[in-house]
């Protein structure tokens, strides 16, 4: 696979790839371009002549009304395809195929979503001095930069590069070394949709080298990034040298509060399914678990049940879960796990491997650990495996110290039947998203998504998302 850099396939300039390899037995499949300096160059500047220098280029020059339509196209051409692209992301991430759909799916709708909204981005009028109007216009910020990372590359492609499209901005995405394929297709398939050459350019390649050189373009106006927070700290600094606007997605240690009331019926199965999803390698996934003392033995009694009939095997066999990315990311998995036990941290249970797994697969069971000490690093870190440590609390203020007591603070799940203090609790907890008695609703594309403090900051999703695309000017006209 190539380079997509102004509708068509371009070949690196420095003429290397990079293996494509199946996570599921660790062999290559493909191959796709080693992007450089040279290849971000030139779709940086096939973004800026899609704009035009005055907004008058083939993309720059689309109304709002009509890039809502081919947002539309494309969303609906996405669902069309759902079938290819979900086997081909599930084949490269290791993902088993039933996320992988649900993958498609959130992109088709967050498309979709943004296809509505692209001629609703309104200014405003203010009241000013007599004699004056006064107006403020959204504008896009022009070429907008986004790096996105193997997780859940379609869903994070549909929320960063669906609002920057909507807003007006022509777009350079650079997908991860590990999961570039769906971008790929996705850039046909904007093609096909109608998307002038330029709108959308897809540079494949590694993050110091791609990734970085977008980071430091001149001509890039805007910086996406998602994924780790060492990487999100780089990505920002380059930014800063050259004051461009960053927004920055880094994950999190999201916490699940369950208090003695509790319906645990329901709790149950969404905490598991929290830190199982993709198998935990979800940056919003729930991997921490906070229970009320009285409760917390019942707690673990259901888990231990729950976890160690947890499957992990090959993506098309419909399991839990499948493999982890790649030999990184297990071997990782498996630092912080041996560290664990070696500090004395006691496994309450482990899922199980499917016989059908092969093993030179990347996969890694669930293992839920209870008592952790809640500044032991399994208890501190972004593990981004299948991975749930547990810990009892004795009060509300006690809960709320240990859901705000990592470094992270991206979401937070509150389970309890009082309204009053799920009110307290959520107003004290320190992220960007709480869900009371449920957790993630659905995904929801309209929801604000976001973080503080090492968990990044900016908004995607949802309205906040279009704003964070544009840029606010005031335009004053004195007509007396
Ligand atoms: P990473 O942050 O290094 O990679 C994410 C993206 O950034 C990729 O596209 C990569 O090519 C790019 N990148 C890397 N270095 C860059 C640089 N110097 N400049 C610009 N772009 C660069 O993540 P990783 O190393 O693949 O994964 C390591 C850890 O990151 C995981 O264990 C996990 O904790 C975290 N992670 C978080 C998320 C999330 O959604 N928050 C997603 C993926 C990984």
């Amino acid at each position: 696979m190539q380079h997509f850099i102004g509708n068509a396939r371009q070949h690196p300039s420095g003429g290397q790839h990079i293996p494509v390899l199946d996570p599921s037995t660790g062999e290559a499949f493909g191959q796709i371009a080693r992007g450089s300096a040279a290849d971000i160059d030139q779709a940086v500047a096939a973004a800026r002549a899609s704009l035009g220098e005055r907004y008058d280029g083939p993309w720059g020059g689309v109304s709002a009304a009509a890039r809502g339509r081919l947002l539309q196209r494309f969303s609906v051409a996405v669902t069309a395809h759902a079938d290819e692209l979900a086997q081909l992301e599930a084949r490269d991430t290791g993902k088993s195929l039933k996320t992988a759909r649900a993958d498609v799916s959130a992109l088709a709708r967050y498309f979709e979503f943004y296809a509505g909204a692209a001629d609703k981005l309104h200014g405003q009028t203010l009241p000013y001095e007599p004699g004056y109007l006064v107006a403020t216009v959204r504008e896009p910020h022009g070429v907008t930069g986004h790096i996105i990372p193997w997780n859940y590359p379609m869903q994070i492609f549909g929320r960063t590069v669906g609002a920057a499209l909507a807003a007006g901005n022509a777009c350079v995405v650079k997908p991860a070394e590990d999961a570039s394929l769906s971008s790929l297709r996705l850039g046909e398939l904007a093609a096909e949709a109608g998307f002038p050459a330029g709108a959308l350019n897809i540079v494949t390649g590694y993050g110091a080298e791609a990734g970085a050189s977008l980071c430091e373009h001149p001509d890039v106006d805007h910086l996406s990034f998602t994924g780790s927070t060492a990487t999100g700290q780089r990505v920002a600094e380059a930014a800063a040298r050259r004051h461009c606007p960053v927004t920055l997605e880094l994950g999190g240690k999201s916490p699940q509060l369950v208090f003695a009331d509790a319906d645990l019926d329901a709790a149950i199965p969404v905490i598991i399914n929290a830190i199982v999803q993709n198998a935990g390698q979800t940056c919003s996934a729930g991997s921490r678990l906070l229970v009320e003392r009285s409760l917390y033995e019942t707690v673990l009694e259901r888990l231990v049940e729950r976890f160690q009939a947890l499957v992990a095997g090959p993506p098309a066999l419909g399991l839990d879960m499948g493999p982890l990315v790649n030999r990184k990311q297990f071997d990782h998995v498996g630092r912080l796990l041996a560290q664990a036990q070696a500090d004395g941290l006691r496994v309450a249970a482990r899922g199980q491997l499917h016989p059908q797994a092969a093993s030179a697969g990347f996969y890694q069971p669930a293992v839920l650990f209870r008592d952790v000490p809640s500044q032991h690093p399994l208890a501190q870190q972004e593990i981004f495996g299948p991975v749930l440590v547990a810990m009892p609390f004795d009060d509300e203020t006690h809960a709320v110290r240990l859901a705000n007591g990592t470094a992270y603070g991206l979401v937070a799940g509150v389970w309890t039947r009082d309204g009053a203090r799920q009110l307290r609790i959520a107003r004290a907890l320190r992220c960007g998203q709480v869900f009371i008695n449920n957790y993630g609703a659905g995904g929801g594309v309209e929801l604000p998504f976001g973080g503080v403090r090492s968990s990044g900051y900016g908004r995607e999703k949802g309205f906040e998302a279009l704003y964070g695309f544009t840029v606010l000017k005031t335009i004053a006209i004195r007509h007396q």
